[in-house]
């Protein structure tokens, strides 16, 4: 196997230390280039060394720390950039929110490969960066657990054979709590994934199942599909995480156990496969599959996907934005978590746009979002 040079966005989160351990088990396999990090910049020094990584980027030097002089030290948006156009074999974005889309689609414009596991580019900017791809003849791998199982089982080479899709939800850590208690749920308890270790922007939205809505999206520009292609069930096991659906009612399903690593694995080893020693999937032991049908009452969130599939393009990206702004200000203890859908719920019934054609029009879509989304949030301060 060849060796790989890859630039790692975001190399302090969650995706970035599991990136690093799959680089870990696979150091004459993968060499790091180039890592980025927000702050935490003493971190990103650790990860230089053990590495020996040549090119750096942050967007605040919170402990002030000194690089050594033969690292290429570049910072904030424009370095961000600069960075991801660097040339390599593959870009790993696991930034998370909005502020990966331009890395993502300037790594993709300058011929890099992109292994995403952010799924809010997607989201909101889905065609406009598979478009992209198409046009340097570089690949998007995702790497969301459920796109990541559906990609290994989805042959596109025959399109025309795949009747559907079925994304699998944990059911979040409110599966079993009744509804009518929701509305005193506390930051602690929604960020409590059964499953999943996760960052925290991330866990919320598994918690309100729009997660899950987001991952509708994502799907259907990752695979082009329509929205009545898509379907989601509750599985709280989270060993299948996503099924392709053949017309002839064959049924091809990727099954692991809950740990980004593997899915990460798969995208940048792509079409190759790394050796990890990670506990293995034992069918014996977990005995028992469940899968349940969603419930849209508790959970009236999950259906913001099907419907910004069915409206006009900015209806993703209200969905995404407001949903950006009311997860923070439920992590700061603003609003109730209940008051995450409704305030989503009124951004997307108030307000109007042409559709969005490129990156400006989205960009300006989302920021004029976020305004009135922190505007309507206001009345239901706590
Ligand atoms: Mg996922």
């Amino acid at each position: 196997m060849t060796l790989k040079n890859i630039i790692l966005l975001g190399a302090t989160g969650s995706i970035g230390t599991s990136t690093l351990n799959l680089i870990r088990q696979n150091r004459e396999k993968i060499n790091l280039i180039g890592i980025s990090a927000f702050k935490k910049t003493e971190q990103l020094k650790l990860i230089s060394e053990e590495f020996n990584v040549k090119n750096i980027c942050y967007f605040e030097n919170d402990k002030d720390v000194k690089f050594n002089k033969n690292i290429k030290v570049l910072k904030g948006h424009e370095g961000l950039l600069e960075l991801a156009s660097l040339d390599c074999d593959i870009v790993v974005s696991g930034i998370s929110g909005l502020a990966g889309l331009m890395p993502a689609y300037i790594a993709l414009s300058n011929g890099n490969h992109i292994a995403i596991a952010n799924k809010e580019p997607l989201v909101v900017a889905g065609n406009i960066l598979i478009e992209c791809s198409k046009k340097n003849n570089v690949k998007i791998l995702p790497v969301d657990s459920e796109h990541n199982s559906i990609f290994q089982c989805f042959d596109n080479s025959y399109r025309e054979n795949i009747s559907h899709i079925t994304l699998t939800a944990s059911g979040g850590p409110f599966l079993n709590r009744p509804f009518s208690t929701f509305k005193d749920i506390t930051i602690e308890e929604a960020l409590k994934h059964p499953k999943w270790k996760m960052g925290k922007k991330i866990s919320i939205d598994s918690a309100t199942l729009i997660n899950k809505a987001l991952e509708v999206i994502e799907a259907s520009f990752l695979f082009e599909l329509k929205s009545s292609q898509i379907n989601v069930v509750i599985h709280p096991e989270s060993i299948i995480h996503g099924l392709v659906h053949y017309k002839d009612g064959s049924v091809l399903a990727n099954l692991a156990l809950p740990d980004m690593i593997s899915p990460l694995s798969v995208a940048i080893g792509y079409p190759r496969r790394y050796n990890l020693d990670i506990p293995k999937l034992n069918l014996i032991e977990v005995s028992q599959l469940n899968f349940l049908k969603p419930d849209l009452k508790k959970f009236p969130g999950l259906n913001f996907g099907w419907n910004a599939l069915n409206g006009p393009n900015y209806v993703s990206i209200i969905l995404n934005a407001a949903n950006e702004i009311a997860v923070d200000l439920f992590l700061n203890k603003k609003i109730k978590f209940t008051n995450i859908v409704e305030i989503i719920d009124k951004c997307i019934n108030e307000q109007n746009f042409n559709s969005a054609n490129d990156l400006d029009e989205i960009l300006e879509i989302d920021k004029e979002v976020r305004i009135l989304a922190k505007t309507i949030s206001e009345k239901f301060y706590v």
